[in-house]
């Protein structure tokens, strides 16, 4: 097309997981969803919203959601920013760090969509590969020193999370911005938020779609030092989140008792899901996240992800060189599970 931009021209658009029709009959293990529905009181004010309130724009920076995100995080609200689900914060991020001189590196295997972002941004990537375990490759990072290096902890798809001691390491070496990427964190048992007071180039990446159950709400949002944020802010949409989202998350975020128990149950589900493929040969990293890398005898992950389909079940599948052989497959209800573990001819208790 003679219309855009050659960087535009030959990017290659992120492909995200399938998504059926609401109410198809599918077992959807792909996308990493939260099985269960979200807070009872965030559904409780959505249904008290007016349309009165949304005949005007809403407030520019979800005051209300970032003041109940800053209380439950007890960071001070101009430390925290406030986007439309956390892949609208990494284009900020991209937006205001990085350019055709100014790069980005990452470890791979992770979220695809980094790689997209900084095509568009026509800023050079540095890829570093993860070894086997999965274990944050510091000193290869550091080496790299790019403006902008994104870590995602726990990582997808191998669902590990990053020692806090090895961020740190990185943080200190770089001269540029560390994002973490924290999307899956709260089903893991630490977090490296306390990293922001200790290093002013942290940035931490956090999303509802996960363990508060609102994927389709579509809200993020990012922890850094007040300077930083306030930089961030600068790229953002005049109105980037919604006056819906706003409210209702400001509730998700505020129920932690109730994020907490999913979080146990998907934790409990996790193991034994685990467990369950471990019985039929597959083999399963270790996982702080909602989901497990997994790679079946023989590798034959192609051909599995095909049958599964065909029987109404959804999984990711990475057609790429590192990751042909391998499944990802997001912990779902025990009877999800067992309807996954089935199909792959796993006996289950009568
Ligand atoms: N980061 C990671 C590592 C993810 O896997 C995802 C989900 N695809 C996101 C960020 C984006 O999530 P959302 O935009 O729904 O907040």
């Amino acid at each position: 097309m003679p219309y855009f931009r050659t960087t535009i021209d030959t990017l290659e658009a992120y492909q995200p997981g399938e998504q059926p029709l609401p109410g198809a009959d599918v077992v959807k293990l792909n996308s990493n969803e939260n099985p269960y529905p979200p807070s009872p009181h965030a559904l409780a004010v959505l249904r008290e919203i007016q349309g009165e309130e949304l005949r005007h724009y809403p407030r520019p920076f979800a005051d209300e959601f970032r003041t109940a995100a800053a209380d439950v995080l007890n960071v001070s609200p101009d430390q925290l920013i406030v986007g439309n689900g956390s892949d609208d914060i990494l284009t900020m991020l991209f937006r205001s760090v990085t350019d055709s001189g100014r790069g980005v590196a990452y470890p791979v295997p992770t979220y695809v969509l980094y790689r997209a972002l900084a095509r568009m941004q026509d800023a050079s990537v540095t890829e570093v590969p993860f070894d086997e375990t999965f274990t944050l490759p510091v000193r290869q990072l550091v080496e790299a020193n790019a403006p902008l290096t994104l870590v995602a902890s726990p990582n997808s798809p191998s669902g590990n999370r990053a020692m806090n001691d090895a961020l740190a390491e990185l943080a200190e070496g770089l001269d540029g911005l560390l994002a973490v990427d924290e999307a899956y964190v709260d089903f893991a048992t630490d977090s490296a938020l306390d990293l922001v007071g200790q290093h002013d180039n942290v940035v931490i990446v956090r999303t509802l779609s996960k363990s508060h159950g609102l994927a389709g709400l579509r809200l993020g949002f990012a922890i850094g030092s007040a300077e930083l944020i306030a930089a961030l802010s600068k790229v953002k949409d005049s109105y980037n989140v919604d006056a819906i989202a706003s409210r209702v998350g400001a509730a998700a975020i505020r129920d932690t008792a109730y994020t907490r128990s999913v979080v146990d149950r998907v934790r409990t589900s996790r193991a034994r899901l685990a467990t369950g493929l471990e019985s039929i040969g597959f083999r399963v990293w270790p996982s702080d996240a909602n989901f497990l890398l997994t790679r079946p005898p023989d590798g034959a992950a192609g051909m599995i992800y095909r049958q599964l389909k065909t029987a109404g079940i959804l999984v990711r599948y990475f057609d790429t060189p590192e990751l042909s052989d391998k499944l990802r497959i997001t912990v779902g209800t025990d009877a999800q599970n067992d309807r996954l573990l089935e199909a792959l001819g796993v006996r289950q208790e009568p």
